[in-house]
């Protein structure tokens, strides 16, 4: 009821949908402890399709602000990583603006947003609202961005040049080469970027992280007992993803092509909302398709030499994406597979019975959503934290089968088709599926009215109701 809700929570995600999609989600949880929220909304241009269709699908309890588009022209072109960043901080005027006009009915208690928006930490500020973080990543990243600041002081060199992994406590060693896109060239914009939005986790009066107990509990352990430098308290409350609904149409009919399926025989393929390959190698995976003899659902994109994650603020194809597939593979693979362009309804398909792997760029998201469905994977990590996520779910949780790449840089169509026959058919595949079933169950359990999970999220919200009164009192 009205007189319930004590407390308003803004809700602020950075550009892309493997953003919102997340924070979407903490605000439907939210609104079950009698919240209010606003879901702020910063642009720096039109809002893509997918964008628009997730805010209108939300539960009109609520609240969501598109802010007017920062003006990002005089920068010139803007590599992922500044134009998020630059887009977040020249939003600030109007964010501030939402603040004064809305405080004035309901006060806001918290401010929550991911890895890339606590510049909004010094609005907050000026309004006196509590400063969250929610990882939208592992807690395994979320590690490596709280120990930046620091690995950043310890070497000199570019961290790909290193002999040995580094190891954090708790959490996979990791190579140089591994590590976030950003952090591969020190010199490069982004890497500045990178350790800016780093620093700033320190601000936070609390980090909540879409990961939980059971899945990470090495990681977590460490982050929460880390005594070498001053990690603000830390929440586990995933896995938070989009629920399986029946709404939604099914534009390319995908889901009506897997009914028609065997149960467990269909791999997914699908690089998330922004990833594309180069021509060349969606050339080598189209064969490898083709080559392995197992059904399968295609989510193509046009390919791009730009970069991997071309399409991340659209989440579109530039030109017809089917035009780029070998010559005559739609007609040769009628039957085994569907090509759908550009987007799928990837819950409902990982959901579908007939669906038995996934490959996946390792966007967290599509990581979370496969494990909450208890689908084993294909890592094929192209931006972002994806090759530290792909090393995790490989080697540390043993989920997922890592296709060896070419010294020419591309997984060849041998290759692929090898490893996509060992997760369809072979022992190694059962042996990855029976791991992924016990994660499954694992992160119901952590969801569940007793949960880690829940019982984390419920702590926070006991701080937010307990800062709200103590501001309602005179
Ligand atoms: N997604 C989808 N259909 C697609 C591609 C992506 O529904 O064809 C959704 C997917 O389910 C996930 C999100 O978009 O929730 C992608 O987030 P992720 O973190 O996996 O990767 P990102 O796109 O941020 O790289």
């Amino acid at each position: 009821t009205a007189k319930m809700k004590t407390s308003h929570i803004a809700i602020l995600p950075s550009p892309g949908m493997g953003h919102l999609i997340p924070l979407a989600e903490l605000a439907k949880r939210l609104i079950h402890y009698h919240f209010s929220i606003t879901i702020i909304i910063p642009t720096d241009g039109t809002l893509s399709k997918a964008t628009k269709e997730l805010l209108d699908d939300l539960p009109k309890s609520i609240n969501s602000v598109v802010l007017p588009p920062a003006k990002l022209d005089d920068l010139g072109e803007l590599k992922p990583m500044a134009r998020i960043s630059q887009t977040m901080i020249r939003s600030l005027p109007f964010l501030r603006e939402v603040f004064n006009v809305l405080s004035t009915t309901t006060p806001f208690t918290a401010l929550v947003v991911d890895q890339f928006s606590t510049v909004a930490f010094d609005v907050a500020k000026e309004f006196k609202i509590s400063p969250y973080i929610f990882v939208l990543t592992a807690a395994m990243v979320a590690s490596w961005m709280l120990h930046m600041p620091k690995i950043d002081e310890m070497y000199s060199c570019e961290y790909r040049d290193l002999q040995n992994p580094i190891k954090l406590p708790g959490c996979v060693a990791l190579h140089g080469k591994d590590l976030f896109r950003p952090l591969q060239d020190r010199k490069g914009e982004c890497y500045k970027w990178f350790l800016y939005h780093c620093k700033r986790f320190a601000m936070a009066e609390g980090i909540l992280v879409n990961s939980f107990m059971d899945l990470e509990t090495s990681s977590i352990n460490a982050i929460t007992e880390g005594k070498d430098f001053n990690v603000p308290p830390v929440y586990p409350i995933g896995p938070l993803v989009k629920g399986v609904s029946n709404d939604g149409v099914d534009v390319h009919n995908c889901l009506k092509w897997l009914d028609d399926q065997p149960h467990s025989s269909v791999l997914f393929v699908s690089f998330g909302s922004g990833g594309s390959l180069s021509p060349e190698q969606l050339t080598e995976l189209a064969f490898g398709l083709e080559l392995c003899q197992q059904r399968f659902l295609l989510v193509v994109r046009s390919p791009t030499r730009k970069s991997p994650n071309a399409n991340f603020f659209d989440a579109q194809s530039t030109e017809d994406p089917f035009a780029s597939l070998p010559k005559g593979f739609l007609e040769r693979t009628k039957g085994m597979g569907l090509v759908v362009p550009s987007w799928a309804p990837q819950i409902q398909v990982l959901s579908h019975a007939s669906t038995g792997g996934f490959l996946t760029h390792c966007g967290w998201n599509s990581t979370l959503e496969s494990i909450v469905q208890g689908v084993p994977l294909i890592v094929w990590p192209l931006y972002a934290e994806q090759r530290m996520n792909a090393v995790m779910l490989a080697q540390e949780m043993k989920v997922a089968l890592r296709p060896a790449v070419g010294e020419d840089g591309i997984v060849g169509r041998e290759e692929i088709a090898a490893v996509v026959k060992c997760l369809m058919e072979g022992e190694e595949g059962k042996r990855l599926w029976n791991r992924i079933r016990e994660l499954k169950d694992a992160a119901a359990k952590a969801l569940s009215e007793d949960g880690s999970s829940t019982q984390s999220l419920l702590e926070v919200t006991h701080k937010w109701k307990a800062k709200a009164n103590r501001i309602k009192k005179p």
